[in-house]
């Protein structure tokens, strides 16, 4: 192929992936004007009943679903790179920049958006103990990309990178410090890719109103099938609710939140549980769906308005815990400016809201009926004009901070390396 006389345009595209352990979710960003070109899902990788479903974004064309075997991850990843050839989008297009991925957990070592190379890798493993159900499932994800694209470089965003900032006093657990140190038990915080989105909308929102982004302190609640809080100092994190694992915190759709761990030595000892089974059941057989066999807010309401006790106790308990996080953020931080809500529940479930910071006045904080009921899908002020703690929603876009994060670093550098090791 002949070069072109002219310099060719700069890559700027990002395949975001967010790899499970047998699900891909993607989308492709064109970071010139945040355009979403493509989006899509492959699941049930390693069953026969696999499926892909693409949805072209640039074309506007009719999403497309597909089933069939997918044996691996190398399998789900050929399957999305020719649905996305099928638009013109195909991986092998000079105009992608980067690959960019979710990765759950960076420990203490990895706190910043990196281009992958080997020992970027071998430490992702090495967090494996402190997050067997994801890491592995990044790594695999991350494998599968590079024999994609050997040549591009891949973007790592961690989910605890956010929480880094937070003081060894809300860090660390007050257990001994040798044990805690010699098993990297500490408190890392989930979620972070949100909560970091999240807050610079939040503080851009507030910035219309005179306020300082450099003196905003918020609170904000990723309410949605995971649920965590997080209290924010000038953009920084000082306390997050979910810790060594996203266990911690706040009643979720299918996990506990917050519990005496004592319980679990409990069922071990007078119902003979083992410690996987605990897990599983504090993990998935929890929250909102233990209590009630519901974990969607939606239905929870819906049961609730036909006078259902039970999902009415499981609301009033979700909606208890929140509320201590709210406190609980408040004295952290001394001064709020806002609560800011988002994720599936924040973002839609008016009643939540509404109960959050019911009878909190004292507190500065309120939301006006009108307001909270609108809807919408822009970031917006819920409380009344004369509050003194704006309440806020603000629709979470993970993909795109991922996008984000990835490009800024491979414009940044002085060009990646030809393996991707720019690290
Ligand atoms: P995930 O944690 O899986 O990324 P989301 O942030 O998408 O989840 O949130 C999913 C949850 O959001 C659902 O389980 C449901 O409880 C809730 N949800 C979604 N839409 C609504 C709605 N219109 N009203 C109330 N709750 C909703």
């Amino acid at each position: 192929m002949t070069t072109p006389t002219g310099p060719s345009p700069a890559p700027t595209r990002v395949l975001v992936l967010n790899s499970g352990s047998s699900s891909v979710k993607y989308q492709l960003i064109d970071m010139a004007d945040r355009a979403r070109l493509a989006a899509g899902l492959a699941e049930r990788i390693g069953e026969e009943t696999s499926a892909v479903s693409h949805q072209p974004l640039s074309t506007g064309g009719e999403k497309r679903e597909w089933q069939g075997e997918l044996a691996d991850h190398d399998a789900a990843l050929a399957a999305i790179a020719q649905e996305l050839a099928a638009d013109g989008l195909g991986l092998d297009s000079p105009e992608l920049a980067a690959i960019g991925h979710r990765v759950v957990h960076g420990g203490l070592k990895l706190t910043e958006p990196t281009v992958i190379d080997d020992a970027v890798l071998a430490e992702i493993e090495r967090l494996v103990p402190v997050a067997p159900l994801h890491n592995p499932a990044n790594v695999t994800g991350i494998r599968t990309a590079q024999r994609l694209r050997p040549d591009l470089p891949q973007v790592a965003v961690f989910d605890t990178a956010f929480h880094s900032s937070m003081p060894e006093h809300a860090a660390r657990y007050a257990i001994d410090v040798e044990t805690a140190d010699a098993h990297r038990v500490r408190r890392y915080g989930f979620h972070g890719t949100s909560h970091a989105y999240v807050s610079r909308k939040a503080a851009e929102l507030l910035g219309r109103d005179g306020k300082d982004a450099a003196d905003i302190n918020l609170i904000v609640l990723h309410l949605g099938n995971g649920a965590s809080a997080s209290a924010v100092r000038a953009g920084r994190c000082e306390d997050t609710s979910m810790g060594l694992t996203p266990l911690e915190g706040l009643v979720m759709g299918t996990r506990s939140g917050d519990i005496d761990p004592a319980v679990v030595f409990h069922l071990g000892r007078v119902a003979g549980m083992s410690a996987d089974e605990v897990d599983d059941l504090l993990n998935k057989r929890s929250g909102l769906l233990g209590l009630c066999g519901a974990n969607d807010m939606r239905e929870i309401r819906r049961r609730m308005d036909a006078g259902d006790a039970a999902a009415r106790l499981a609301f009033d308990i979700y909606i208890h815990r929140l509320r201590k996080y709210i406190g609980a953020y408040y004295a952290v931080l001394g001064r709020v400016d806002a609560v800011v809500f988002t994720a599936g529940v924040g973002e839609n479930a008016a009643p939540v809201r509404e109960a959050a910071v019911a009878g909190l006045e004292e507190l500065g904080l309120a939301v006006d009926g009108d307001l909270n009921a609108a809807g919408g899908k822009e970031a917006r002020l819920i409380s009344p004009a004369s509050a003194r703690v704006k309440v806020a929603v603000v629709p979470t876009d993970e993909e795109l901070e991922i996008a984000e994060q990835s490009y800024a670093l491979v414009t940044a550098s002085p060009g990646p390396g030809p393996e991707g090791g720019a690290g």
